[in-house]
């Protein structure tokens, strides 16, 4: 069996910076540390750190007034910043640089009377904190087909932005709807969607189109890993989406000569190395890595966990 490692995968510089938040907020706290929502969206993150002694919780009202409490990568909105204010929470904001980059531009075209179109999806937690950003101003939509139905006061003041996890090509059509309904439509110098998103559907795409079977490592609720599993079906190949190894069905291998492998951007690295020493059992494996990329983006730890001047903080270490 052929395995084609799809490159760039996994870890990208957002999930790195807000893991290594909640391990330095563990080491240099006596007191406990809680971290709202899944602080990435994937189930062996959050149980590793659970481990380390990390306390997840849905909602602040979870944790006690005054604690030490880190907001996940997904960001948040305005309203949650200012209750854990009130209840003297001491606030570690984890939030992926690139998502707020996105919160900054709601809240610019909607000061200027702009009503904002947000592409995402309902109910996820970054479409949440964006919509919150300007939440009297800000309608969401979720494909192409929702454009026709949304109602705006100024067909002439109306701007988009997007989910950083969306799918590539399926948002261009859905940006191209709305530019065909409000010719003056603004937005941001380029779509929302992060260099890591992207990165990791142009890998696949150029891996799946020459395999029989994609496994995508992800969890469940994870946006961009999902996005991996539709952009491979979409390539012509089969995909599945599984949180480890031990999710593998055999009968998804039967007949498969080359078999394409990846990660979202939330799942470990080590997960794609058990991935393929799993794949062993089933006969020779000959792995390959594809690259169409490299990347070298990181993001300074936020100012609470920072390390002193001179020291090296793990995740440089780590990626040195
Ligand atoms: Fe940031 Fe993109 Fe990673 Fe999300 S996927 S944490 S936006 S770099």
């Amino acid at each position: 069996m052929q395995v084609l490692l799809a490159s760039p995968r996994s870890f990208c510089a957002g999930v790195e910076r807000a893991i290594e938040t909640v391990e330095r907020a563990l080491d240099s706290s006596a007191e406990p540390v809680y971290v709202r929502k899944q602080i990435v969206h994937n189930v062996h993150v959050v149980a590793d750190l659970e481990r380390r002694g990390a306390i997840f919780v849905d909602e602040l009202d979870e944790v006690p007034d005054g604690s030490v409490v880190v907001f996940s990568a997904h960001g948040v909105s305005p309203a949650v910043h200012a209750e854990a204010q009130r209840r003297g929470l001491r606030v570690i904001d984890a939030t992926c640089p690139l998502v707020t980059k996105v919160h900054a531009e709601a809240r610019r075209f909607a000061a200027r009377g702009d009503t904002v179109i947000l592409i995402g999806h309902a109910g996820h937690e970054e479409a949440e904190g964006t919509l919150g950003q300007a939440p009297g101003s800000t309608i969401l939509v979720e494909t192409a087909a929702d454009v026709a139905r949304i109602q705006v006061p100024d067909p002439r003041r109306v701007a988009y932005l997007t989910q950083t996890t969306l799918a590539v090509e399926e948002t261009s059509q859905t940006i191209g709807a709305l530019r065909a309904r409000f010719p003056a439509l603004a937005g941001p110098a380029s779509d929302d969607i992060c260099y890591a998103t992207t990165n990791r559907q142009r890998a696949l795409i150029s891996t799946a189109t020459n395999a029989d079977v994609v496994l995508v490592v992800g969890s469940a609720n994870s946006s961009n890993s999902r996005r991996l599993v539709e952009v491979a079906q979409q390539a012509g190949t089969p995909a599945h989406l599984i949180d480890d190894a031990s999710g593998i069905d055999p009968a998804w291998l039967e007949g498969a000569r080359v078999v394409a492998v990846t990660a979202g951007a939330s799942a470990p690295p080590r997960l794609v190395d058990e991935v393929v020493d799993r794949l062993r059992r089933f006969g020779p494996v000959e792995a390959e890595e594809r690259p169409v990329t490299a990347e070298n983006v990181r993001f300074a730890l936020p100012r609470q966990v920072r390390p002193a001047r001179g020291v090296r903080s793990a995740g440089e270490v780590r990626g040195s």
